[in-house]
């Protein structure tokens, strides 16, 4: 088995150093109930920055990943069966009861278990119940930054199907074209070279009703204090903005600016809508089979290069949902 490990603790900007490829054996000689799995796709995701755990050359980053079943001693999990776990930056994981693997609860039919990481998995769920939070109604403008990622490409499609203005920002232009050509989005803007004051001339003067907040930092200062419109809503999701920061952004006044404007703004976990997943999927599979839901995915080809899928987070190099595909399956 090859694992990436992170000897040291991050220093501010993330990047591909941080990380270490290290080889161990893993017995095949399998103890009853035992399940022996190959990674096939692996997730890199913004919050990995942010959690501490792993430190020291045998601590395994952790992470989501699709994997297939290659040998086994328990009944419930046969050989070839694609399943889910939390098994981390590995080719390989042995499960010793098969507790710590999740079914993949929907049938793919002819789609790849991919979308099981991005649109049918957490950044679906993120974007269905972090948009349903905001309450959105046809008519209103909706705002999502981080837009052409695996969370803000959805947000922004979910939106504009239930019939509102959905403007997008993103850190170029090609995102930004994909956006608005094949996304349907009403405007899409780079924001590393236009100001929110000169997008929202043109695109929401009166203001914007609902904000969905993939990036924090300034850009979340600024919408809150000047471009939501009264009564506006706000979620925030994730302030990838910040992840890489060694000190905290200050939002100085940003209370008083909450509170004239009577904004509701709500933090959110998916995990704690995990009663009502099933409900999601059941909305979104059909979408994404009939093709209704666009999901791109930007796939690092190769276990080696999941540093690279990470660190190209925070630069932008992925478009939707960035997985790395580990084998086949
Ligand atoms: P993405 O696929 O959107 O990948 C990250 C993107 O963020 C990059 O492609 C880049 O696009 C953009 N980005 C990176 N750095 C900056 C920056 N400094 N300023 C502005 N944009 C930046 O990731 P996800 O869709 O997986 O995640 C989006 C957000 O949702 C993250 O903040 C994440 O932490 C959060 N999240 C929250 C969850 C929750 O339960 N609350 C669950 C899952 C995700 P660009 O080219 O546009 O700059």
């Amino acid at each position: 088995v090859r694992h990436w490990t992170r000897p040291n603790a991050f220093k501010a900007q993330v990047n591909e150093n941080d990380f270490k490829l290290v080889e161990e054996d893993l017995s095949e000689d399998l103890q009853q109930g035992e399940v022996l799995l190959e990674s096939v796709y692996l997730s890199v995701d913004p919050y990995m920055r942010i959690y501490g755990d792993p430190i020291g050359e045998h601590k395994t980053m952790f992470g989501e990943a699709c994997l297939k079943v290659i040998k086994t001693r328990n009944g419930e999990f046969p050989l070839g069966t694609l399943v889910l776990a939390n098994s981390g930056w590995s080719t390989h994981y042995l499960s010793k009861d098969g507790k710590d693997l999740r079914s993949i609860p929907y049938d793919l039919g002819s789609l790849s278990p991919s979308l099981s990481l991005g649109v049918l998995g957490w950044s679906g769920l993120t974007a269905y119940f972090g948009l349903r939070i905001l309450e959105p109604k046809a008519g209103e403008i909706c705002v999502v930054n981080g837009a052409a990622g695996a969370v803000g490409s959805l947000v922004g499609q979910l939106a504009k199907q239930k019939g509102l203005t959905v403007i997008g920002f993103a850190g170029s232009d090609e995102k930004c074209n994909w956006l608005t050509n094949d996304l349907k989005f009403d405007y899409a803007f780079n924001y590393k070279k236009i100001s929110l004051e000169d997008a929202f001339k043109k695109a929401a003067p009166k203001g914007v009703d609902v904000f969905f907040d993939n990036v924090g930092g300034d850009f979340f200062h600024e919408m809150v204090t000047k471009h939501m419109a009264t009564h506006g809503r706000v979620s925030i999701c994730g302030s990838i903005s910040n992840y890489n920061d060694t000190e905290k952004h200050k939002f100085p006044q940003i209370n008083m600016d909450i509170l004239m404007r009577q904004l509701t703004i709500r933090g959110f976990t998916v995990y704690s809508f995990a009663k009502e997943f099933d409900t999601a999927f059941n909305d979104m599979v059909p979408l994404v089979k009939k093709g209704e839901l666009i999901c791109k995915e930007t796939v690092f080809e190769d276990f080696d290069k999941m540093p690279v899928a990470f660190v190209g987070l925070f630069n932008g190099a992925n478009t939707g949902k960035a997985v790395v595909k580990a084998s086949s399956y």
